[in-house]
């Protein structure tokens, strides 16, 4: 038996995650550990809430006592943490969260790890989910490795890279057993609409104007989710202690490719004439800082512990749009509110 806490699995990637986890390791009791932020939705964890051997806890990982009680209630074997801020344009709006959540909130956690395994390290891990943005922007060519440099240039990058020196910084002073991946951009089905795919699928059904930034050419490497929440299954599991993977999808594009790619998915199936939706596509004023590239060399991952992406783009981007099509509910729910008021500051007003 094992106690496994996952924090922000009411988040996208996370509730990828922790559905992973409960199906595939009944033995284990998974602990969700999540502030219900606005990215954070139980309804993505409907189908497994019922589970014997799934419990949630609603709290904030900058609260120092609360996940100390936490632990002492649990005592953990092992930490995934996914919790975060993770929207690039809302961490220009209002950096200090992005500190606060990001950095201060990973820096309490492995404190709290520390303390709670002190004298009793063996066996226990601390898995810490990453990104790319960390390395910086790419011109043209080459791709970011493991001992590519930090360079982060948001806000939102920057906090992840600080919280990234505190993970290798805790290995190194304090030797708790941690492990750390760095991955490009994910799609699939329960993803915040503010993300540039869910937006794009949200809007051309709408028949709403497309928001493309610039000219569209920055390049993105796109993930099928579930194949991210796999990678973390492994380097969880198997990775080398102390170490970092790369995790990405050998799959390049450039946004407005992309966006053209998706109009013409759903003008297939919404039965529009071929070109219809691609009309609503509107350049507005480019993002602060845009990066330009980022291609991720996920080759050490494959190569230590032979994991490597099972969908093709194409089929995943078919299977996300018939996720959003078929629960435009769940898009009305997390759409509501405070997301309204910040999708008119965002782009109405350009
Ligand atoms: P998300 O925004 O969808 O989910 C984040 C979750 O964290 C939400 O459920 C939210 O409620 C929770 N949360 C936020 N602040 C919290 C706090 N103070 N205490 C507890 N919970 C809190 O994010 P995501 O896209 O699922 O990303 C998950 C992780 O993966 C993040 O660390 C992100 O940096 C990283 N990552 C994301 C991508 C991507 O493409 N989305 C790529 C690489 C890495």
């Amino acid at each position: 038996m094992s106690t496994l806490l996952i924090t922000g699995g009411a988040g996208f990637i996370g509730s990828h995650v922790v559905r992973l986890f409960v199906t595939k390791y009944p033995a284990y009791k998974i602990v969700n550990l999540d502030a219900l932020t606005y990215a954070g939705n139980l309804e993505n964890l409907k189908d497994i809430e019922q589970a014997p051997n799934y419990f949630f806890e609603k709290g904030d990982i900058t609260d120092e006592g609360g996940m100390q009680q936490l632990f002492d209630r649990y005592d953990f074997d092992g930490v995934i943490h996914l919790a975060a801020e993770s929207h690039v344009d809302r961490s220009i709006a209002d950096p200090l969260q992005f500190v606060k959540t990001n950095v201060l909130g990973t820096a309490n956690l492995l404190n709290v790890a520390r303390k709670s395994w002190a004298g009793r390290f063996e066996g226990k891990r601390f898995y810490h989910v990453s990104t790319d943005e960390v390395y910086g922007s790419l011109g043209e060519q080459g791709m970011f490795t493991e001992t590519t440099p930090y360079d982060p240039r948001s806000p939102y990058s920057a906090s992840k890279a600080a919280s990234d020196h505190f993970v290798m910084a805790y290995y190194h002073t304090y030797h708790l057993p941690v492990v750390m991946s760095n991955c490009s951009n994910n799609y699939g089905s329960h993803h915040f609409p503010e993300k540039l795919i869910p937006l794009m699928i949200n809007n051309i059904l709408n028949k709403k104007p497309l928001p493309v930034y610039g000219k569209g050419e920055n390049v993105r490497d796109w993930l099928w989710v579930e194949d991210h929440a796999r990678a973390i299954d492994l380097i969880y599991h198997e990775g080398a202690t102390g170490d970092k993977y790369n995790v990405g999808g050998f799959n390049e594009w450039k946004n407005i490719d992309l966006v053209h790619l998706l109009c013409t998915i759903m003008d297939r199936k919404l039965g529009r004439a071929a070109g219809e939706s691609a009309q609503l596509i509107t350049y507005v004023t480019d993002r602060p800082g845009h990066d330009l590239r980022y291609a991720i060399d996920a080759t050490k991952l494959n190569r230590e512990l032979g994991w490597k992406p099972s969908l093709q783009f194409e089929e995943g981007l078919e299977k996300t749009v018939d996720w959003y099509l078929n629960n435009t509910d769940w898009v009305e729910h997390v759409t509501s509110g405070d997301y309204q008021h910040y999708y008119k500051e965002q782009y109405e007003h350009r």
